[in-house]
């Protein structure tokens, strides 16, 4: 299959743009796929009333079909047709936080296909903070269905680039929109249970979300290594995000993590590795690996949240075999972050 690749620029929507939004979304409406950009991460996007859509879906990324996808929507009405039943809490937390990044699962319709849901009876929502995955939802019909636009397991895409690079040849068309704004996937809340719960954290933190509606919990597998428990959300439970090559986190005062990480690096570089080395403002100028990715200044996690996916696609590019990466701080975004990093490197931690 040949892949169109469209560039469409989010602040200058010009009728150009418009005529391929519109091709996209009819695209979708008879069976295809479509790769687009969303505040978090580019997604992969099928028609989510279509089983046959979800199913290509599945194909496309290698994704397993227990892992359920996440519809979007464009209007906070069109919640109405795909839910048994919108509660109170869902609408705060629509008003709230709609568009943006946070998913709220609630008990699914039945015109909402199993083949959507990995089989649960119940639906991941959301509606993206981006104009043209808004324009793209109205254009084919309102609701689409779309998992990060990766094959599964490896790094979500935050530029267009990394779509085309998995997913050329297996899609019907990719709109470059850009390097997204967050850079990591949306919060999933749980609303089905008695106390919210949040299953995979995103830049939504349970803090915004509790001054909305009150007390929630956290699954605990999101961020414990030493969990044996399952994770509540199906995707949560594979690996992920994964580079290539062998990550390791080393955590602990500054100056031992600089003198860690060099040491390794060398033990490494003799062995004939290619080694890169994730670091921040204040340390960048200390490593000594072959590549170093600089995520930004330590407190300002959105920078950090921002940079973190590319520098792993990146350390792929550049055919690095042994990264290493500072840890950092996990309130706030930070238990996004480090959610993310522990699942890329599978919770290889070393702490000094
Ligand atoms: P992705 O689309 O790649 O961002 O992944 C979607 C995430 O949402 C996966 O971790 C799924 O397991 C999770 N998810 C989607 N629908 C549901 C649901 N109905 N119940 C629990 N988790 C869900
Ligand atoms: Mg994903």
């Amino acid at each position: 299959m040949e892949t169109e690749l469209v560039v469409i620029d989010e602040e200058n929507i010009n009728t150009e743009a418009e005529k391929a939004i519109n091709h996209a979304g009819e695209i979708i409406k008879r069976g295809g796929l479509v790769a687009f950009p969303t505040e978090t991460v580019y997604g992969l996007g099928g028609d989510a009333l279509n089983p046959e859509s979800s199913r290509k879906i599945y194909a496309a990324k290698g994704r397993p079909s227990d892992n359920p996808l996440i519809v979007h929507i464009a209007d906070t009405e069109d919640l109405k047709l795909i839910t048994e039943d919108v509660s109170e809490t869902a609408v705060k937390l629509a008003k709230a936080f709609w568009p943006g990044p946070l998913t709220m699962i609630m008990n699914k319709s039945d015109k909402v296909p199993l083949e959507t849901t990995g089989g649960l009876g119940t639906v991941a929502i959301r509606m993206p903070n981006n104009k043209i995955a808004l324009e793209l939802i109205k254009a084919s019909g309102g609701y689409i269905a779309a998992p990060s636009a990766n094959t599964s397991g490896r790094p979500s895409p935050t530029v267009a680039r990394y779509c085309v690079e998995d997913l050329s040849g297996k899609i019907d068309m990719i709109i470059d929109g850009g390097q997204v704004g967050i850079g990591l996937e949306s919060t999933i809340v749980d609303l089905t249970s008695d106390v919210p719960m949040i299953l995979r954290p995103g830049y939504i933190t349970a803090d915004m979300i509790e001054k909305v509606i009150g007390k929630v919990s956290i699954d605990k597998t999101i961020i414990d290594s030493s969990s044996t428990l399952k994770p509540k959300a199906p995707g949560m439970k594979y690996k992920h995000y994964a580079p290539k090559g062998v990550l390791t986190i080393v955590s602990g005062p500054q100056d031992k993590v600089v003198e860690f990480i060099n040491a390794e690096t060398e033990k490494a570089k003799a062995e004939g590795k290619k080694c890169g080395v994730i670091g921040t403002d204040s340390t960048i100028t200390l490593y000594k690996a072959d590549t170093i990715k600089n995520l930004g200044k330590r407190d300002d996690e959105n920078a950090i949240a921002h940079e973190l996916f590319k520098a792993l696609r990146e350390f792929d590019d550049e055919g690095i075999d042994v990264m290493f990466s500072e840890s950092f701080d996990d309130s706030g975004i930070g238990m996004a972050i480090m959610n993310r990093l522990l699942k890329a490197a599978g919770h290889n931690v070393i702490v000094l």
